[in-house]
């Protein structure tokens, strides 16, 4: 490693939300979704620090229910997606993963498998959000096949982190069809696990808040950070009132202005379009950034600070400057920050 940009990612704090969301959701299995790549943690670090406190796994795709199972995590994995073929089946089956039944196609696969053979399924229901699922005919009739293992059903919260009556009325949808038969209930992704205790039920399903971060506006000082985004001051000028900064000239001194130079940019999957004045960490305080995110550098304005030297710790974002300050302030999603971070950049597990 060359360059000092860096992810380090605090398994503890890992554990520690994993093990608090466990506990506001205490009557229910915790599976821990670590698709696209642990929501960009890396899911070799991320996977194995929840053996044994993540009841389950999900995945996006077979491919990253495969590569788990490489990793020698035992436990259930769900693959939210379902299959995208007929090998699929097979191949899950193979290596004992469980498939969504998302949609009719998939329904139609599954039932033309014999009975041995099927691989565990959750039946997914469209109680709203109208992206993926069944509609309440096609769960039922899953429902009286005959099945290796007895399915789970599942919905998806369309709006869980700021509409609790559409919320209410999804889960509502989703036990009102199932009531009378046997099977396993889920809904709850992190917002309606730490604010709806109702859509608990068998199994909660949360990514984000995992990860430490707050997909609700309540304070929560209970989940910690996971990640932090680190880089040091690569390079230090002081530039005239009226000279601009970076490419476009975006950013212009209105006096003369000490610049730091710091080595991680938009390759790295620090954003492109964050605004000038986004919060960057330096010793203690927010410093702005200052001129357009270039591929491999951005700029901040550090005239501020008193002797900033070239090597100082810098966090992008992280347990002292939290990404959903950096990602309101540019009205971005917290989300996308972290899923988009690009497999060059290392992860070190501390
Ligand atoms: C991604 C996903 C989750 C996790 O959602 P978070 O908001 O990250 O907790 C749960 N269920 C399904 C079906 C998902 O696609």
């Amino acid at each position: 490693m060359t360059r000092p940009t860096h992810a380090t990612i605090n398994i503890a704090a890992l554990a520690h939300n994993a093990r608090w969301l466990k506990s506001i959701a205490s009557g229910a299995k915790l599976m821990a979704v670590v698709k696209a790549d642990a929501y960009g943690h890396d899911v070799r670090i991320i996977a194995p620090a929840l053996d044994g406190i993540a009841d389950a796994f999900a995945v996006a795709h077979l491919d990253e229910a495969i590569e788990l199972r490489e990793l020698n995590i035992t436990q259930p994995i769900l693959v939210l997606e379902g299959a995208f073929s007929d090998s699929e089946y097979v191949e899950a089956s193979y290596h004992n993963i469980t498939l969504a039944l998302t949609d009719e196609w998939q329904a139609r696969q599954y039932l033309s498998i014999p009975i041995p053979q099927r691989p565990a399924i959750w039946i997914k229901f469209d109680s709203g959000m109208h992206r993926l699922g069944l509609d309440a005919a096609g769960v039922q009739q899953l429902l009286q096949a005959p099945h290796s293992i007895e399915p789970t059903v599942f919905t998806h919260f369309a709006d869980a982190d700021v509409d609790r009556g559409k919320t209410l009325n999804q889960l509502y949808k989703l036990t009102r069809l199932t009531q009378g038969h046997r099977c396993t209930l889920s809904a709850a992704n992190s917002p309606a696990l730490i604010q709806y205790p109702e859509t608990h039920l068998d199994w909660v399903r949360p990514g984000f808040s995992l990860y430490g971060a707050n997909p609700t506006s309540l304070t929560l000082p209970e989940l910690q950070p996971v990640m932090s985004l680190n880089t040091q001051i690569h390079s230090l000028r002081w530039i005239d009132a009226g000279e601009s900064v970076g490419y476009g000239g975006t950013w212009t001194a209105q006096r003369r202005s000490l610049i730091a130079t710091l080595p991680i940019g938009y390759a790295d999957g620090y954003p492109r379009d964050a605004k000038n004045g986004t919060p960057i960490w330096l010793r203690g305080r927010e410093i702005p950034l200052s001129g357009r995110v270039s591929m491999d550098l951005i700029t901040a304005d550090v005239t501020d600070i008193e002797y900033p030297q070239i090597g100082d710790h810098i966090e992008l974002w992280g347990s002292e400057l939290r990404i959903e300050r950096v990602a309101d302030f540019n009205s971005m999603s917290a989300y996308e920050l972290l899923a988009r971070i690009p497999k060059r950049l290392p992860r070190l597990s501390i």
